[in-house]
């Protein structure tokens, strides 16, 4: 057992946590407020090698692993969970394909978007179906040496980006769900305008229609009918993305509430000294952060070395429950100890918690990440 950092993750922590404080932080009241994420922020994570953190040189990657990807973006999401869901839901892209892709397609799919140039996406959700990807609708009819896809998927990250996109749909032969990677904007694909949610401000959603995209069959990703396979091993790997945005929100709390403790003065003395109640608050706080820290770290350093995907979806339904949960409570706490402070826009407590709340409601519900606990108790 190892609870020190060796000095590759120390460094990933530090360029991270001074990219997210020095640049994104002066900007993350506008990016919130827009819902917009400048240019130049992406960008500067690209330089920084940031935006493809565990995926390997040979793709543009920084080959920091899970480990590094999720002590950088604790401290992004600290500053800013849109930025952080940005990079998480591109990430989970290229989680796919990197496990299941053959040479030629993690050449073509994973550089460009380890490069800072594009951003992936994963497309499961339809207006139909959210946590049970069964019940699937879109097709991929087989014309000759092309795949005609046809759909709707909704509430999509970074949709409207270009990059590659993982689509689920089922094939018309043989009634398998399948695979597919597609580039977004090629012809045939367009999107609605981004739906307007509470937070992660700066992270875009959007619902993708998928009008006879034609697709060559060599961009099939794995085999035949390993659609739920890829689904379930993509979206497990994509909790540590959520986990560790709801890990940088907890630290967020904590650190604004602290500050606000030490800050706001009752009769002359600060409200962390004065009143025990405060200060249970903050113990709370900092449990919560510590737990959830060492679930998000350990989930990482799993993710390094995956020898049983089940077990692994298990140990990821696990930390995304908690931290999820956990980010809620912990914004929650911090906007108490604000009083009414905590409720308006010039307090960044406010922000956490909606941002907080969305946590929990994506890549699996959190009742559905205890279902996937307990049936991993149970078999
Ligand atoms: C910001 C954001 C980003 C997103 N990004 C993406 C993306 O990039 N790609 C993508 O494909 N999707 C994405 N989504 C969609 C999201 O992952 C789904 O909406 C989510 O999985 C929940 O599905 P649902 O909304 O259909 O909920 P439902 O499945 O309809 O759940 C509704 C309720 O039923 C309960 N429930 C459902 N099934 C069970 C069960 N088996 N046992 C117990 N209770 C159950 C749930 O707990 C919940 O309370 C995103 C959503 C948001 C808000």
């Amino acid at each position: 057992m190892e609870f020190t950092f060796s000095k590759e993750q120390e460094l990933i922590q530090k360029v991270a946590q001074e990219f997210a404080e020095n640049s994104i932080g002066p900007v993350a009241k506008q990016i919130d407020a827009e819902s917009q994420i400048p240019e130049d922020i992406l960008k500067g994570l690209a330089e920084l090698d940031l935006m493809g953190i565990p995926f390997p040189e040979q793709y543009g990657g920084a080959n920091g692993g899970y480990d590094g990807y999720v002590l950088a973006l604790e401290q992004i999401a600290k500053i800013s969970s849109g930025v952080g869901v940005a990079i998480a839901a591109s990430s989970l892209g290229l989680g796919a394909i990197s496990k299941y892709g053959t040479e030629e397609q993690r050449q073509k799919y994973l550089t460009p978007v380890c490069k800072g140039q594009q951003l992936a996406s994963f497309a499961f959700t339809e207006p139909g179906t959210g946590s049970d990807p069964g019940q699937l609708t879109s097709t991929a009819v087989r014309d000759g040496d092309f795949f005609v896809i046809n759909g709707t998927k909704r509430f999509i990250s970074n949709a409207g980006y270009p990059g590659p996109i993982v689509v689920f749909a089922r094939e018309t032969e043989n009634g398998k769900v399948s695979a597919f990677l597609l580039e977004k904007l090629c012809e045939g694909y367009s999107c609605s305008e981004p739906w307007e949610k509470i937070g992660y401000h700066g992270a875009q959603v959007l619902d993708v229609y998928l009008k006879d995209v034609r697709i060559p069959v060599q961009n099939k990703l794995g085999n035949t009918g390993q659609g739920f396979e890829i689904l379930l091993f993509g979206i497990a790997l994509g909790k540590i993305g959520t986990s560790t945005i709801a890990l940088g929100g907890i630290l967020a709390a904590l650190n604004e509430a602290v500050q606000y403790a030490k800050e706001k003065t009752h009769r002359g003395q600060a409200i962390g000294l004065k009143f025990q109640a405060i200060q249970l608050k903050l113990a709370d706080l900092k449990i919560k952060y510590e737990t959830a820290r060492l679930l998000c770290y350990r989930l990482g350093c799993l993710a390094n070395n995956i020898k049983d995907p089940v077990q692994f979806a298990a140990e990821a339904a696990l930390a995304k429950a908690y931290c999820g949960d956990s980010a809620v409570d912990a914004a929650r706490l911090a906007v108490d100890i604000h009083g009414s402070y905590g409720v308006v826009r010039d307090y960044t407590v406010e922000r956490i918690y909606r941002d907080a709340i969305i946590g929990t409601e994506i890549e699996g519900v959190s009742d559905v990440q205890r279902v996937i606990v307990a049936s991993s108790l149970l078999k």
